[in-house]
């Protein structure tokens, strides 16, 4: 009989750990389940033969197993294992002896891409290659003191469909390591930064799919020959020295200009030696100790300067310092013999490499907080000073910023930062937009100090060295933007008011009674949108009625006589409370979230109601509900609403609103405009869910586009089913001020923005005429692609 394989079906080899040393096999074996659940993997201590023969056994599927040996076990008993077994399985299995620490994950990696067994015990002595020359790399040119023109330099296409997996990781590794040079590699199309050619688990961290361009350089005597060895191994890539410019992207909106400061992020060499289980024991938990509060301190900090929103980022990194498996793994290690500051560093780096293999962008990225928080404990065990930022000035140049390095930053003397790191949803550009630092990412930062550099967030430009001509555009931008600015900020309590004499409400967006404050000092005509998730978010137990009421009041107070939306819980999607029972959903952003999930749950929402409710009886108040798609829901809703109301002890007049994120809510708006007050279109999930595109997957941030002619149609649906009232957008178009005038030709009459966006918001309405706006733009909604249609905005502005 002929067997297929059937290409779905993927075997992969089984591994087996050995050592003298039982908790650190435990370790290693649950560290690398962890990672690579689809590979088998089994630990057995050295010196009971029937252990390692039982664990060979226990994960062989017939593919073939690899046994990995600690050096450091006596080996004597490798063969009687081997006699153990069946003569067939015997066939099957290869030994191999390497560090664990070095060779396991490269092997696991290996195995987990399909390797066979030779391939596997390949890729794991390659781990120990790494070791043996570790000499060598241990002092590498450091990037930034190498001069462009001393670098060989190269780029390639990636055209496996699989992406620099392991296996062609492991030969781009083993070609890199074969000259005599030192050699980087980075991910150029997610602008990632440089890691050493010669690590297997740095290389495969890139992240390198199929179509993404990697970038390679190289120092030392065969510099030219190693480039050209690496790229040469993806035969359709062009060969090039010369590189494209690292695509820069805006992080935060502003003009910078002014000398480049170079961060200095080393945390100094690492003690071979451990001072004894017990007292590196010690020394870890200490750390963790002080790095705990200074995180407590920081998100005081932030609580206090920007708002109880991005204070949120810091019980991350709290949270991380408590992770039971980050820390049991690190003292399992320093059991082993490691000492403290190994062992943390050690766990980081793998935790980190583990993040990446999410395929979920926003998991992905949090990776950048590991590695924050990773780094201080490290700065604490090895008594250096986490890498002080407080005395930057100029542009601050950086890999990455931790987000408490941003917090650091002096507004006064810090004009903008550049960094390698292009993620505009990382924490660390949350907090630069909050701050309102202007800077971009994405960009090659191999700038020495002092090197006068001019950026623009809003375009994402980056000019290093720039000529005359060149600076003197950047700061006609910058002075045109401080114009605009105090302008704005003059006029911020009075009226947005067209040119042509329509009044335009400009409302905030608000996560406390931090951004209530900041709402009422930037002149907010209302609080459009109170985001309720925070009090929910993090906690064992839900809010009690009391205690939402409490903020409510406080938010409605601090906003004084203005008209607040709340808007009821948003879970659901990427957000989950621990205290209700965990949906298991294959989609969740297309299932139980939002106002179906107070459905679900009826008890979280109606106890909400009730507060809301409550805090009407005293305040002007309005309930929005989040994600609808039917009216059957509103009409639950409402009934909640209705009961709650009973229930609050008064008769309190609530208007009573839905968010249209869902195109079945813009196409039946004047359906939804019987059951309810008022609409606000929620231009972030209307963008994904028209465009099919998810917020936080970059693979498809192309296609989500929230200027796409789609999203503007039901935009003017949503205007047309309401006509006669007030339609509100918030979401991130709201902020883009360039649409202000094609949103208000749509039927647009409210916009509800960040606090600190709310004067440049006004600003943008008061330039527009709103009849010319109709005249020029209403037919953006039958162009092609939202590109034509900035294109038209552009013009628009330049002429009107
Ligand atoms: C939106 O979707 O545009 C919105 C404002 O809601 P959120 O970003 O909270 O989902
Ligand atoms: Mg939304």
């Amino acid at each position: 009989m002929v067997m297929t394989a059937c290409p779905e079906e993927v075997h992969v080899i089984g591994i087996v750990v050995v050592s003298d040393n039982g908790a650190l096999a435990g370790a290693a074996v649950t560290l690398a389940r962890k990672m690579f659940p689809k590979v088998p993997i089994d630990g057995a201590t050295g010196i009971d033969p029937m252990q390692v023969a039982a664990a060979i056994a226990h994960v062989d599927d017939g593919t073939g197993v690899v046994v990995l040996m600690d050096p450091d076990t006596v080996d004597p008993s490798a063969p009687s294992v081997l006699e153990l077994l069946a003569d067939e399985l015997r066939q099957r299995v290869t030994l191999c002896q390497v560090p664990l620490d070095e060779g396991l994950i490269a092997a696991v990696i290996a195995a987990e891409a399909g390797g066979t067994p030779d391939e596997v015990a390949a890729a794991a002595r390659e781990g120990l290659e790494d070791k043996r020359l570790e000499l060598v790399r241990r002092s590498p040119p450091e990037l930034s003191s190498v001069t462009e023109t001393d670098y060989r330099t190269a780029h390639f296409t990636v055209a496996d469909p699989h992406g620099l997996h392991a296996r062609p990781g492991a030969r781009l590794v083993a070609t890199a390591r074969q000259f005599d040079a030192v050699v980087h590699v980075r991910n150029a199309t997610t602008a990632s930064g440089w890691v050493s050619a010669a690590s297997l688990t740095k290389v495969v961290t890139l992240g390198v799919r199929s179509g993404h361009v990697v970038e390679v350089r190289a120092t030392g005597n065969q510099a030219d020959d190693a480039v050209t060895a690496v790229a040469a191994l993806h035969s359709n890539a062009p060969l090039a020295s010369n590189l494209p410019k690292a695509r820069t992207v805006g992080l935060s909106r502003g003009v910078g200009i002014g000398p480049a400061w170079t961060a200095d992020d080393s945390v100094g060499p690492m003690p071979e030696e451990s001072q004894g289980a017990d007292k590196e024991l010690r020394l870890l938990e200490s750390a963790i100790a002080t790095v705990t509060e200074i995180v407590s301190h920081d998100r005081r900090t932030a609580a206090d300067r920007i708002g109880e929103g991005a204070a949120q980022i810091f019980d991350v990194h709290a949270a991380l310092l408590t992770d039971p498996e980050l820390l049991d793994t690190a003292r399992a290690r320093i059991l082993s013999g490691e000492n403290a500051i190994r062992a943390w560093s050690a766990e980081i780096e793998l935790v980190t490499a583990a993040f990446g293999y999410v395929s979920d962008q926003y998991i992905r990225e949090r990776a950048a907080d590991v590695r924050a928080v990773g780094a201080q404990v490290q700065h604490a065990l090895s008594g250096t000073v986490a890498p002080s930022i407080i005395g930057a000035s100029g542009i601050v140049i950086a890999g990455d910023l931790t987000p408490a390095q941003v917090l650091e930053l002096d507004r006064e003397r810090v004009s903008g930062v550049v960094l390698a790191a292009g993620s505009t949803t990382s924490h660390t550009a949350v907090l630069l937009r909050a701050n309102g630092i202007p800077a971009v990412g994405g960009a090659d930062i191999d700038i020495a100090s002092g090197t006068v550099v001019a950026l623009d967030g809003s375009s994402g430009e980056l000019a290093v060295n720039p000529a005359k001509s060149t600076l003197t555009k950047f700061r006609s931008r910058q002075a045109d933007l401080d114009e605009r600015l105090s302008r704005a900020q003059t006029q911020a309590f009075e009226p947005a008011v067209t040119r042509d004499g329509v009044e335009i409400v400009v409302g905030a967006t608000i996560g406390s009674v931090e951004d209530a404050r900041r709402a009422a000092e930037n002149g907010a005509d209302l609080a459009g949108l109170v985001r309720t998730e925070f009090l929910f978010l993090d906690r064992p137990t839900p809010p009690t009625v009391d205690e939402q009421a409490a903020i409510y009041q406080a938010i409605a107070e601090t906003l004084g006589d203005r008209q607040l939306t709340i808007r009821t819980l948003d879970i659901g999607g990427d957000k989950s409370l621990p205290y209700v029972p965990q949906l298991l959903e294959a989609n969740p952003f297309l299932g139980t979230r939002g106002l179906r999930y107070g459905l679900t749950f009826p008890t979280l929402l109606s106890d909400q109601l009730v507060a809301i409710a409550q805090t009407a009886l005293t305040h002007r108040v309005n309930v929005m509900f989040p994600m609808v798609a039917t009216v059957a829901e509103v009409v639950a809703a409402r009934k909640l609403l209705d009961w709650a109301v009973a229930r609050c002890g008064g008769n309190p007049q609530i208007g009573v609103g839905v968010m249209v994120e869902v195109p079945a809510a813009a196409l039946r708006a004047a359906t939804l405009a019987r059951y309810v007050d008022f609409v606000s279109i929620g231009t972030n999930d209307l963008t994904q869910y028209t465009l099919a595109a998810e917020r936080g997957n970059a693979a498809v941030a192309h296609l989500s586009d929230n200027l796409d002619p789609a999203v503007l149609q039901l935009v003017k649906a949503t205007c047309d089913g309401f006509h006669e009232r007030k339609v509100a957008v918030c979401g991130e178009l709201a902020v883009d001020d360039t649409a202000v005038p094609l949103l208000c030709a749509l039927g647009v009459r409210a916009f509800t923005v960040r606090p600190t966006h709310i004067p440049l918001t006004k600003a943008a309405v008061r330039q527009t005429h709103l009849a010319t706006a109709k005249d020029w733009l209403l037919d953006c909604v039958d162009m092609t692609d939202g590109g034509a249609v900035r294109a038209r905005l552009d013009i628009f502005q330049s002429l009107v």
